[in-house]
């Protein structure tokens, strides 16, 4: 993990690392920050599911669900 900025915050539009507050505006980002964590663990399942069968397919759920949490990915 590096202290770049990786996310703006949905308010203020001030970069910074994900954080449950933002350091600008206090604004509660604690969902964002649970959204992210879920993003992080359904990619991982999907990558693990994939080479688990060997044919790198995504699970339909998982996917739609990818797609819900992160439309522009
Ligand atoms: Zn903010």
């Amino acid at each position: 993990m590096s202290d770049e900025p990786d996310f703006r915050c949905p308010v203020c539009r001030a970069a910074q690392t994900l954080r449950e507050t933002c350091r600008r505006c206090q604004a509660d980002l604690s969902l964002v920050v649970r959204a992210h964590r879920r993003l992080a663990y359904l990619k991982q399942q999907q990558r693990a599911q994939a080479l688990a069968r060997g044919d790198g397919q995504c699970d339909p759920q998982l996917a739609a669900e990818l797609r819900w949490l992160a439309p522009s990915r």
